[in-house]
Parts: C-alpha cells; structure tokens; sequence
C-alpha cells in the first residue's frame, strides 16, 4: 500500500482536512480500520499517544502506523465508509494543541539540559496533564531552577520552530540530537535560527511554530531514578490548568486556616504545634483516667480483664504492669473490637504461676494467635468482648 501523505509534517496547525478513503478494513470490537491518501491524525509513536477527532463525524479512538501507513480506528455502528469517498477529518484541537506545547518544551528542556550539562534524554512521556523526562545524569533543584528560567527565556524571546526532512548530504554535516542512528528520511526539529539555535533534534512529531506558542514550562517534581533523574513537567494549558487547580487548593487551605495565601506555611505548623500539644494532654488525661481506674479496682483473689483504648503497645503493657499487682490470677489487657479482634498482653498475679501452660487454652477459648515467656504472653485475639470477659471469669 502506498505510504500515506503526513499532512501534520506540511502543517502541524492543520486540524481540519479533507482525504480520500484507501481502504476500509473491520477492526477489533466491531470497529472500522480507515486507510486514507493522506491524514493529518499523528499516530502514536515517540511517548506520544496518537491524536484524536472524527473522520466523516465518527470518533477516531486510535491511529498507528505501520510501513509508512497510517491505519485510523473509527468506532462505528456500521460501516459508513467506502473506498473513494472523500471524508472529512476533524482534529481534537486543544488536546493537539497541548501535545505540541509540551513536545516542544520537552525538547527546548532535554536542549538546555544537553548544552549545559551533557546529559542525554533517555526517556519521554507524554501523557494527560503529566509529562515525564528522564536523563542519564543526576540535577539538583537549584539546578532544575536555572534550566525552568533559561527554558522561559526561550519562550519569551518567541523563536522559530522548524520542521524539515534534511537531503543526506546536508545531514551529513548537522549536529543534532537523535534517539535512533538513522541516516535516511530523518526530520529535523530546529528551536531556534542561526546564532540563536536552541535545539536540533529528530523528531517525527508535529510541533508549534513559535516558541511563544508555549506559554509557559513548569518543572514539577523529580526523582533519582536509574542512575540519573526523572521530572515531571507540564506546559502552556496543562501548567496552566494544574496552576488553577493548586491556586483553588491554596486558597481553600487559607480560608480554612485563617491565614494569608503567602503565610499558608506558617499557618499549618502552628496547627500542627497545636494538635501535637492536644496530643500530648490527651496523653496525660488518659494517664490520670488510669490512674484513677487503677486506684478504684478492688483487689482480687482471682483475676482481671481490662480493655485499652488506644492499641498502644507502651500503654498497653504500662497499664499491665500496674495492674498486675492488683490480682492473684491471670491479668489481661485488650484492645481492638469486636469486628478486627483485640490485641493483648496478659501477665500473673502470681509468681508461681506458669503462663506458658496456659498458652495452648487461650488460643483455643479466644481463637488467638500469639506466645510468650512464663512471666508474659501477647498476641492477637478473634473473639467478642464478651467472650474474652468471660473466660477471665472462669479464673475467679
Ligand atoms: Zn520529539
């Protein structure tokens, strides 16, 4: 089949086309493969996804591309198409729109990155609202910085962005980037004319053609990754759209707290100071609560069962030990509920008393898992509060 004619290569800002049908072909799932003359749908190569619209008012939901051939996938009730006939194509704009921002601020950032650092970019995504770049050497923040600043400057200093198939023998004599050794039909993306090249690099994918088209590159977060580092990255109207999103949050956070939008920070660690010092008297209040708990059970000649709140181990064995010299018999304490089981700790009233033995029995009455020494046995339980209360009664 013959290749088809790549209207996005002559024109990237092409959304809107008219072809003629090639072949039409069932697809996966009852939908229509569509070979046209020519197409100015990108397919999905490069870390990025294909393009999408409609070809003759039906939804294109994928287009790849094989030997030169660009395949469209037309979801359809029924065949509507026949070889021949023209058929109208019709981008989704914006989505394209924001492909080509950040495709081309990926390469005006792997250009910076290259020229300053000599660091290759070794993996590109370029997904929904999250683009990712990894390269082979480490950046610092304060690096990242400096490249977010020169890549904005190149935004703002609105160069041209060109793409163009070289002939071999000019080729042969240009530096550029290039993910792949190829030698024949390679496209050239160039940021920048003259002493003002930014960039070279191959690339098949369609780009703006002024830089000023960008708006804006935001670095976002990064992490070490495979000996060098992955960012993420957003531009123009997908960093525009996560600006107004984390602006809404700010502004929410502040309201809430009170606070200025530019003392957020300060707001949130004198509530955090807050809760930590709430924290800390729900501590002391709970040790007097024991404490006077403690002090008004009786003693006993046979044993005890008490029921622990928080699942603290600390608090949980600190309020065994003081327990423990209230009884003659097993002391037990719990936490948990009756529908996640309890954790427990149990100790003896009574230094003669071996709690090893009674290791085998508790399992089997508290359905519990769990072990310990002759002094101290802990473990999780599956049974009711009742239940457990219970069977500490039988020691009585
Ligand atoms: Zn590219």
């Amino acid at each position: 089949m013959i290749h088809t004619r790549r209207l996005f290569d002559e024109n990237s800002h092409l959304f809107d086309f008219t072809a003629t049908v090639l072949s039409v072909d069932p697809a996966e799932d009852g939908n229509l493969s569509v070979v046209l003359d020519a197409t100015a749908f990108f397919p999905e190569g490069g870390g990025q996804s294909p393009d999408t619209g409609t070809l003759g008012g039906c939804s294109v939901i994928d287009v790849q591309e094989r030997d030169g051939v660009i395949y469209h996938t037309v979801k359809t009730e029924a065949p509507f198409l026949a070889v021949g006939d023209p058929v109208v194509g019709h981008l989704d704009r914006e989505v394209r729109l924001r492909k080509m921002q950040n495709h081309s601020g990926e390469h005006i950032i792997s250009g910076i990155v290259h020229r300053l650092y000599g660091y290759t970019n070794v993996g590109f995504h370029l997904g929904c609202g999250d683009v990712t770049l990894d390269f082979d050497g480490v950046l610092t923040r304060q690096q990242l910085n400096a490249i977010e600043d020169e890549a904005n400057r190149i935004i703002a200093a609105c160069l041209p962005v060109k793409a163009y198939y070289p002939a071999p023998e000019v080729l042969a004599t240009l530096t550029y980037r290039a993910k792949l050794d190829l030698t024949e039909n390679v496209r050239m993306v160039e940021i920048g004319q003259e002493e003002d090249m930014m960039d070279r690099c191959a690339c098949c994918a369609p780009h703006v053609d002024n830089t000023g088209e960008i708006g804006i590159i935001k670095l976002l977060d990064f992490i070490h990754y495979k000996g060098g580092v992955r960012i993420h990255m957003l531009c123009g109207l997908d960093a525009l759209e996560d600006y107004r999103r984390r602006y809404t949050d700010v502004a929410l956070l502040a309201s809430r707290l009170s606070v200025k939008q530019s003392e957020l920070v300060t707001g949130f660690d004198r509530l955090a100071a807050e809760i930590e010092a709430q924290k800390q008297t729900i501590f002391e209040l709970r040790q007097t609560i024991l404490t006077m708990t403690l002090s008004s059970l009786p003693e006993t000649e046979g044993s005890l069962c008490l029921f622990e709140e928080t699942g603290d181990a600390n608090a949980m064995r600190r309020l065994l030990n003081q327990a423990v010299p209230k009884c003659k018999k097993l002391c037990g304490v719990f936490s948990g509920d009756d529908e996640n089981g309890y954790r427990y700790f149990i100790g003896r009233g009574d230094a003669s008393i071996d709690l090893k033995q009674y290791n085998k029995e508790i399992s089997a009455a508290l359905n519990a898992k769990g072990g310990g020494s002759s002094e101290m046995l802990q473990g999780r339980a599956a049974a009711a509060k009742t239940q457990i209360e219970a069977y500490f009664k039988t020691f009585s």
